[in-house]
Formats: C-alpha cells, sequence, structure tokens
C-alpha cells in the first residue's frame, strides 16, 4: 500500500465526537429479554493494526453481547475443519430477507441461504456437534486462541434469556429438521447456539480476534494457520456478500469492508492486508445492525481512505 498511515488515534476521536449524536436513535434489542438491559448510549471502537499497534475510543474495554459475531467464529471453525463438504448444507447468497426469517427454507427445502443467518449458523452448530462434544465449548476455545485471550467466557444469564424466549430458533431448528438438515436434536443445537451467542467480548479483543482474517488466514502474533489464504478470502468474500443480513448491500455501499454484526451492538470489520476493528453501540437500525456503529464504520473508511474498492 502506498498510502502514508493514517492517524487513527485522530480519527477515532474525530469518529467518537461524530456519533454521539446518533446515541439515541437506535434501538437496543428487546426479543432477548436480558439484552435490553443495557443503555444505548455506550460507543467504543477499536482498530487492530497487523503490524501489532492497536487504538482504542469510548467503551472499548467494555465487554459486551457478541450474539450473530460469534456466527463468524463458528464458520471459521467449521470450514477449517471440514472444508467445502459443508456447503452441500448452506448456500453462499446473501439473503435478502431478516436475519431470524423462516420464509426461504420451506421453498429451498431447509437448505439456508448462508450460515451468517440464524438458520445457517443453526447448522453450523449442528456440524460442530457432530464434531465436538459440545459445539459451544469449541467455538469459545475457538474465540479464546484468535483473541489472545483466555478469560474470554460466555454470558449465561443472557444465554438462558434467550432460551427461554427462543421460539423462532426452534421453529427455524424444526424444519431444518424436518427436511434432514439438522443431525442432532433441536434441542441440543438451540441450547449450545445460545451459549455461544452469549459470549462476550471488548471491543480492543475483537478487532484482536479478526487479525487472522484480516491476515489472509494467519494469526499475525504467533504465525499460527486458521486457514490456508484462499479459504480466508472466501469467508471475507461472505462477509461483504452476507454479514450484515439483508443490509448487506447498503453497507457495502457505505462502508465497503467485510464485517460481521451481531444484535449486541457489535460489528467486526476487515481491511485486508492492513488491520481490523471492531465497533459497539447497542442501538440499532431496523435491520439490526447497530445504528452508531455502521455510521462510526462507514467515517472511518472514509477518513483514512480505507476500504476493498
Ligand atoms: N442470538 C441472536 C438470535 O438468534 C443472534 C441474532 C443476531 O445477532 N442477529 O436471534
Amino acid at each position: 500500500d502506498m498510502q502514508a498511515t493514517p492517524d487513527y488515534a485522530a480519527i477515532l476521536e474525530t469518529i467518537c465526537a461524530e456519533v454521539q449524536p446518533l446515541l439515541s436513535q437506535g434501538k437496543v434489542a428487546s426479543y432477548i429479554p436480558q439484552l435490553s438491559r443495557v443503555s444505548g448510549y455506550h460507543f467504543g471502537m477499536a482498530v487492530y493494526c497487523l503490524d501489532g499497534q492497536t487504538f482504542a475510543i469510548g467503551d472499548a474495554h467494555q465487554k459486551f453481547s457478541l450474539q450473530s459475531v460469534t456466527k463468524l467464529f463458528a464458520l471459521a471453525l467449521a470450514f477449517s475443519r471440514e472444508g467445502d463438504s459443508i456447503w452441500h448444507r448452506v448456500g453462499r447468497e446473501p439473503s435478502g430477507n431478516p436475519f431470524n426469517s423462516l420464509v426461504q427454507l420451506e421453498y429451498e427445502k431447509g437448505k439456508p441461504r448462508n450460515p451468517f443467518i440464524n438458520a445457517g449458523a443453526l447448522v453450523m452448530t449442528d456440524i460442530l456437534s457432530s464434531r465436538f462434544v459440545q459445539s459451544d465449548i469449541a467455538v469459545l476455545q475457538f474465540a479464546r486462541l484468535i483473541a489472545d485471550e483466555n478469560c474470554i467466557d460466555f454470558d449465561l444469564a443472557v444465554a438462558q434469556s434467550e432460551r427461554e424466549t427462543a421460539h423462532r430458533n426452534y421453529a427455524i431448528a424444526h424444519l431444518m429438521k424436518d427436511f434432514g438438515n439438522l443431525h442432532n436434536p433441536v434441542k441440543t443445537v438451540i441450547d449450545s447456539y445460545c451459549r455461544q451467542c452469549s459470549i462476550t467480548m471488548t471491543c480492543a479483543e475483537l478487532a484482536k480476534a479478526g487479525g487472522f482474517l484480516a491476515q489472509h488466514g494467519t494469526i499475525p502474533w504467533s504465525g499460527a494457520q486458521i486457514l490456508d489464504a484462499s479459504s480466508a478470502k472466501r469467508l471475507n468474500a461472505l462477509m461483504l456478500t452476507c454479514g450484515t443480513y439483508d443490509a448487506a448491500g447498503d453497507f457495502a455501499y457505505r462502508v465497503g469492508l467485510p464485517a460481521k454484526s451481531g444484535v449486541g451492538g457489535g460489528i467486526l470489520a476487515l481491511v485486508p492486508g492492513e488491520l481490523a476493528v471492531a465497533v459497539w453501540s447497542p442501538g440499532l437500525d431496523h435491520t439490526g445492525n447497530s445504528l452508531a456503529g455502521t455510521y462510526a464504520l462507514e467515517r472511518f473508511t472514509t477518513l483514512t481512505s480505507r476500504s476493498i474498492f
């Protein structure tokens, strides 16, 4: 890259000030009761450069519920172990529907559009449940490995809260079970999925966890290869086309980076070959993506002149 290194510290300061008026505009997720207890007025952002430099602002060191961001870890783990065989059971196309939608599953015979919507993530959990003693523990250990942080853990209150209200995910799982696309018991898959989604991290930890995907599949500080470069490229492509659900087109237009979001208000985005950036603000837009977080990333790529385009 011929461009001069941006002043990331100053840019994060600018963005943090710019997003303040937006913090009242998003809506904190309430369909998982425990998530609604978090104030919408948080904002944190962290940058992990592949040379090891890190930058953080606001609530970047506060833990939050990763939720669907963990779908990225589950996919990376499943893809690294099972390879292309996972594509027999899940597709690679954007859904154009909300993350928890059931509609396509019926006429597409129980094969979810992609691994980043709930249906696809439940299939990943099923694949991991067949391979590991406990899928959620496997994903947790994977998260600890890629973030280089052994204290990363579940939030069991959030997991229980989601399990008690998981009617829609049960419906999705039962429909896929009927089509033969879940091999383990529905309850096993839902329980594991809810625990996986409850994993908490800080923005600083999440940005670091994204390092291996920014560095073509290899963990920057250890050199350990999680995925080969081709597989990492493919995961980045899926993040771009499917990582923010039915907003993926708008997100690519505004931000221009591969990313994965969650209803806890977190988003992880990657500048391949250069850095990973994580943002957290719990107020969501109507598509379930962080409202201030998306804007912050839009400003980040604009102010740094970094994007994949
Ligand atoms: N655990 C959440 C759910 O299944 C994750 C959804 C999300 O973050 N978009 O509804």
